[in-house]
């Protein structure tokens, strides 16, 4: 072990020293290796994680690809930057481009739907696999109320460390996970798929993902699963757009890291990116054994450790390479992340039960009738009284200005009554709105204190 930690050492002091320089595509293994070396007791989940890939890698080559259920995950995007950085990818109307075209990306390519499977070299055709998982933006939060399925988080924080944070795990981007650091509180991640987009303090690393046979297994916080990528690689570059990183801007970043989420080890296997060995392995059946990582765009053929057909499969997307370099996973790797959302048994099942937070929740505002409320007197000198006709339970009142601004909000002191009395004496005289807030639905009048 103490060679490894050695190692990563060197990594990572090779990272701050060339801090802008360094393009660190995947920080999975060293993330890994770090967390293992710390928390041995963790290792057992490693171990069934692994096991896992090789249940469920059942692809000999030759054989139809196994079937393959279609699944849709609700995803949320946690946009957590500083100012500076937000300006840089065009703000929030930038941010609403990256993340349309990102899910793009993430339903093409997870669905066998890229157009650069043309480009697989023939060797490697008949290994193509479709996964068959679609994303869809959450419009649900977990309260019941609407969203778009993506929040901007403006933080004091200029980056979140990959390896060195300061609660929960404190690795693997932890701070950007946690609000009290600066960072996003993960929504309910048994049913959303949570996705942090940051910057990293460590320079130029694109993405970190612990996988969720991490937080099943116990011990790892479940609050910390899912990607965290780097703010320029997020999303696929339009024609006007800037703020990207050269290479990286085809929105494929995403696309390795959930390979990691649904379980997927690297493709060389699971030791550190350029310090592999051809002993290593990622367990899945039909990748070619590969000794280590692979970067920018490799000349087909790249002899392998065992000098097999076609050698490294450097165009997987379990690979180090540039987003257009990508083409591919495998018939074995999409039956692992299949597996993993569509099995009872698999990790992520859990993840493709709730399609309802697909849908923007329909009860707010549609049951209550206009006629069926009634405020007097109106206008009042203070005390003012709603009558309800409906059926449906008072939860609370909220009252605003004309500015739009809350002044008060009162509770009823029996809401199942039909006739509630509220003191707003206090308020000065003007036009106010009356936010009534049902159990059904909401309705809002207009009063005028005088
Ligand atoms: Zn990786």
């Amino acid at each position: 072990m103490k060679h490894i930690l050695l190692a990563m050492a060197l990594v990572f002091s090779g990272i701050d020293s060339y801090s802008q320089m360094t393009v660190q595509r995947c920080v999975y293994d060293e993330w890994k290796e770090q967390a293992l070396a710390k928390h041995p007791e963790w290792m057992p989940i490693e171990k069934q994680r692994q096991a896992f890939i090789n249940t469920h890698t059942l692809y000999e080559e030759g054989n139809a690809q196994k079937s393959t259920a279609a699944v849709t995950i609700p995803v949320v995007f946690h946009i957590v930057l500083n100012s500076v950085q937000l300006n840089q990818i065009g703000g929030a109307a930038g941010v609403a481009l990256r993340v349309d075209s990102q899910m793009a990306v993430l339903n093409r390519d997870f669905n066998g739907m890229s157009l650069d499977q043309a480009g697989i070299p023939t060797v490697f055709k008949s290994l193509y696999g479709n996964v068959n998982i679609s994303f869809g933006l959450a419009h649900t939060k977990p309260n019941g109320t609407s969203t778009p399925g993506y929040e901007i988080i403006t933080t004091t924080q200029s980056g979140f460390s990959v390896l060195s944070g300061t609660v929960g795990s404190q690795q693997a981007a932890s701070d950007a996970k946690y609000s009290i650091t600066g960072g996003a509180d993960a929504w309910d991640p048994t049913r959303y798929l949570n996705i942090w987009i940051v910057n990293f303090s460590e320079g130029t690393i694109l993405g970190i993902c612990p996988p969720m046979s991490w937080g099943i297994g116990g011990g790892f916080p479940m609050a910390e699963v899912g990607p965290a990528i780097h703010y320029k690689t997020f999303g696929k570059q339009g024609p006007s757009q800037t703020g990207f990183l050269t290479g990286y801007n085809g929105g494929r970043t995403l696309v390795h890291e959930l390979g990691h989420f649904f379980e997927l080890s690297h493709i060389w296997g699971n030791t550190p990116a350029g310090s592999g060995n051809c002993l290593d392995d990622d367990g899945i059946a039909d990748t070619p054994q590969q000794e280590k990582d692979n970067s920018n765009c490799p000349t087909f053929p790249i002899a392998n450790c065992t000098n097999s057909a076609g050698g490294e499969m450097f165009m997987n997307y379990m690979d180090y390479v540039y987003d257009a370099c990508y083409k591919m996973f495998t018939k074995g790797q999409a039956n692992v992340m299949n597996a993993d959302v569509s099995s009872p048994a698999g990790y992520a099942f859990s993840l493709s039960q709730n399609p309802h937070l697909l849908q923007f929740p329909t009860s707010v505002g549609t049951v209550i009738e206009e006629s069926d409320v009634t405020i007097f007197p109106n206008p009042t000198t203070g005390v003012i009284t709603i009558l309800n006709n409906d059926n449906s339970p008072l939860k609370k009142m909220v009252v605003t200005n004309i500015l739009g601004q809350s002044v008060t909000q009162l509770a009823p002191q029996d809401p199942l009554s039909k006739s509630h009395s509220f003191d707003l004496s206090e308020l000065p005289k003007g036009v106010y709105s009356v936010q009534c807030i049902f159990a059904n639905g909401t309705l809002t009048k207009k009063i005028i204190i005088q």
